[in-house]
């Protein structure tokens, strides 16, 4: 016999650590003790050399999957001190905010058996739950994490379900939301008007989709409207009540064959799809062909995460659009009386219940890129976990961007991007991610002492920083938004050196006053040069240029010297051009898209932001065509004109829009590896980070790292937050960080 002394650094706190402790030590036949530190988790353990061994080994591969283990450290031969069973100890550093919150967790396996089984107690109960699985981070209210301070709270236990509850050999040991029929939460049908029908719920909810009803759903972290995928018609009818003219819907499947008969799935989308985090993936169409629910080559599929949409789904509905409850860019309806009110004559029908949801929670949105998640929005079953990041520290809190808004609140070196927040243009979204902001730093117990904005004097981030910084006396740092997004791949990465930046995306304010966007920057946290950029576009009419492609395509077509007859109103902006007169300039790469997509004909009234550049890459064809590369002064400007000039003439010759559009990506792929190069060769930095809304383009995604690598750089991509203005916040943390 002899003692063990281990301690396990990572996130190993709030994520049901101690109960699986317990029940390894016993399975080993071990003896000892737990206890929380500020780092992590101490163990001591008494017993057979060869058990102890045992128990390290298995210790990281059976972990609860929540449980982000960075290093075990052991000190084996420690004389043993007779301990009996296994105790958990109270740390003295434990203090009652000091644990993690977990995200909400799709339905286990596990319960999954139990639900489906006519001898279970809790057969086709629609809220069971376990240590394993359920809500979390959307029904509670406030720490520490107890039922009582969470939506369960107006539930008490059963007998059976209390028992259960404090058995630690039993799987619902310390599950908070746990309950049961009995003693649970219930749900209900009303129709349009709101009047509850009598009868099963969710038989009603069934039969009303399967007659071709629209519904609003209740969910984990919001209200879904929910029709049959199938029927265009129904699908159009949907998009004319919901206001939403072209935006693709997301789609729930009811499990990973009915996607494949829709889609491509690959073996690692298909782990990411069945995964516990339960995110929207988006999966190519088998046709890449435009259809009601998506007019790209994509669709965003999710698989049922809860115990209700399973039995909503039963054995013979295989698809339902499920698109978030809002109207325009409205925050997602999560209350029942607000759905009522806000989607009558939306909804032809409603399937609620009476657990509430504290916390408004999007479905998260990701592409599989090198066998993980590749973030559009990192919301519902990721988030509030923190990110890891070296260097970081504590008590900053970053605002983040506007349209794609996020914060992120630090905490030590764990930093904790907030869910999907929305437009903030918006007033309800607005208020929404000030409550969220209050919510967080209750949440983790910080107050900030340093705050981080957008440079952007109009973003309303910005206002709300600056009028915090004022009125609570914090400091503020406000940090240029391309910086922001280089900083915010490098956290990502947890790369701390100067890296090159390739950062594209729409818009954002460059130091000069005028529109970014198409940047190669060289920096660190610290700071940055701007190294390259594109040549300027005039924005014929300001932001109007970002909805009228056209106006992008005279622009581009008269400064190439090529022929602008056949657009609308060319006379018009030649003279604005010609004036000078409201045309501000920007680099923006999603400009150059927009424009391009103009010209090829594949788009020229945009209904949403970047909509040019999505149509743009869903149309491109197989193709290895590309055009020059013109790089030229300081800042190194891309010169795009020969590639308009080479489209234009290629076009007018009779090559397909579809093959056009890829000799364009191709031609960008290009000009980013000359890019970084040339950057590579002065500064002598070989790390290249992708950031910025551009890079989600799957297409560019698929060539340009391989392309980087090649040329003897290393591309990094955006691993655990969006590549959006979503992933800013991070950045701006970091850069905060650094600026004292
Ligand atoms: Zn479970
Ligand atoms: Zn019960
Ligand atoms: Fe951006």
């Amino acid at each position: 016999m002899e003692a063990v002394a281990i301690k396990i650094h990572g996130i190993v706190q709030g994520v049901g650590f101690r109960p699986f402790m317990h029940r390894l030590v016993r399975e080993h036949g071990l003896a000892g003790s737990i206890r929380n530190t500020s780092s992590g988790v101490e163990l001591e353990l008494e017993g057979e050399r060869d058990a102890l061994e045992r128990f390290v080994r298995e210790l990281p591969e059976r972990a609860p999957k929540l449980a982000l283990i960075e290093r075990i450290e052991t000190e084996y031969g420690l004389p043993p001190r007779g301990l009996q069973g296994f105790a958990i100890l109270k740390s003295h550093a434990e203090e009652k905010r000091n644990t993690l919150i977990s995200p909400d967790i799709g339905l286990c396996e596990d319960c999954r058996r139990e639900l489906l089984d006519p001898e279970d107690r809790r057969y086709r109960y629609p809220f069971i739950n376990c240590t394993n699985c359920g809500p979390r981070f959307t029904i509670i209210r406030d720490l520490p994490y107890d039922r009582a301070l969470t939506s369960m709270g107006r539930f008490p236990m059963c007998p059976d379900c209390d028992r259960e509850y404090h058995d630690i050999e039993n799987r619902r040991y310390h599950a908070q939301p746990d309950a049961c029929p009995v003693c649970g939460p219930r749900v209900f049908f009303l129709d349009g008007e709101g009047r509850e029908l009598s009868g099963d719920a969710i038989e009603t909810a069934r039969a009303w989709l399967k007659a071709g009803k629209i519904l609003a759903v209740k969910g984990l972290g919001g209200v879904h409207l929910a029709c049959r995928a199938e029927d265009p018609a129904l699908v159009k009818e949907l998009r004319r009540r919901k206001e939403r003219d072209e935006k693709p819907f997301a789609l729930m499947c009811r499990d990973t064959a009915a996607a494949e008969r829709l889609c491509r799935v690959s073996g690692e989308a298909r782990a990411v799809l069945e995964s516990f985090h339960k995110p929207i993936v988006l999966l190519e169409k088998r046709d890449r062909r435009p259809d009601a629910v998506s007019e790209n080559g994509y669709l965003g599929v999710m698989l049922p995460y809860t115990p209700l949409h399973v039995l909503l789904f039963g054995e013979d509905i295989d698809a339902l659009v499920m698109t978030s409850a809002n109207l325009s860019d409205t925050p997602i309806v999560y209350r029942n009386e607000e759905a009522l009110e806000r989607l009558r004559g939306i909804a032809d029908g409603f399937l609620l219940h009476d657990r509430d949801i504290q916390t408004r929670c999007d479905d998260s949105l990701c592409w599989v890129v090198d066998g993980r998640e590749y973030f559009a929005r990192r919301s519902r079953g990721y988030v509030p976990f923190p990110l890891r990041v070296p260097g970081a520290k504590g008590g900053i809190l970053a605002c983040g961007a506007e349209q794609k808004a996020s914060f992120c609140l630090s905490r030590g070196d764990y930093l904790f991007p907030s869910q999907h927040i929305g437009d903030l243009k918006n007033a309800e979204t607005l208020e929404h991610y000030e409550q969220q902001i209050v919510h967080f730093e209750r949440m983790f117990d910080t107050k900030p002492r340093l705050l981080v904005c957008d440079r952007h004097p109009d973003y309303l981030s910005t206002a709300y920083a600056r009028e915090r910084a004022e009125r609570e006396g914090i400091p503020l740092v406000q940090v240029q938004h391309h910086h922001a997004h280089l900083a915010a791949c490098m956290a990502d990465n947890g790369l701390t050196g100067p890296c090159i930046g390739l950062i594209w995306d729409g818009v954002g304010y460059g130091d000069d006053g005028t529109a970014w966007g198409g940047e190669c920057l060289i920096g660190d946290y610290k700071g940055y040069t701007r190294f390259g950029s594109l040549r300027p576009i005039p924005l014929i009419g300001g932001d109007r240029a970002v909805k009228e492609l056209d106006r992008l395509a005279f622009a581009l077509l008269r400064e190439a010297g090529c022929d602008t007859g056949g657009i609308e109103n060319a006379e018009f902006f030649g003279k604005m051009l010609d004036a000078g007169l409201n045309c501000p300039l920007s680099s923006g790469m999603g400009r150059l898209f927009d424009g391009a997509a103009a010209i090829l004909g594949i788009k020229r009234l945009a209904s949403y932001e970047g909509q040019g550049a999505v149509l743009l890459e869903a149309a491109a064809e197989p193709d290895e065509g590309r055009y020059p590369v013109v790089l030229e002064g300081s800042p190194l400007r891309f010169d795009w004109r020969p590639l308009i000039r080479g489209l234009v003439r290629d076009r007018d010759a009779g090559v397909p829009a579809g093959i056009l559009a890829a000799r364009f990506m191709n031609t960008l792929v290009d000009m980013a590896v000359e890019t970084a190069l040339a950057a590579s060769r002065e500064s002598g930095v070989k790390d290249v980070c992708l950031s910025g809304g551009s890079f989600q383009n799957q297409y560019i995604l698929r060539r340009l790292p391989g392309a980087l690598e090649k040329a003897g750089l290393r591309p990094r991509l955006h691993r655990r937050v969006s590549c959006n203005d979503e992933g800013i916040s991070l950045g701006q943390v970091m850069v905060g960080v650094f600026s004292a």
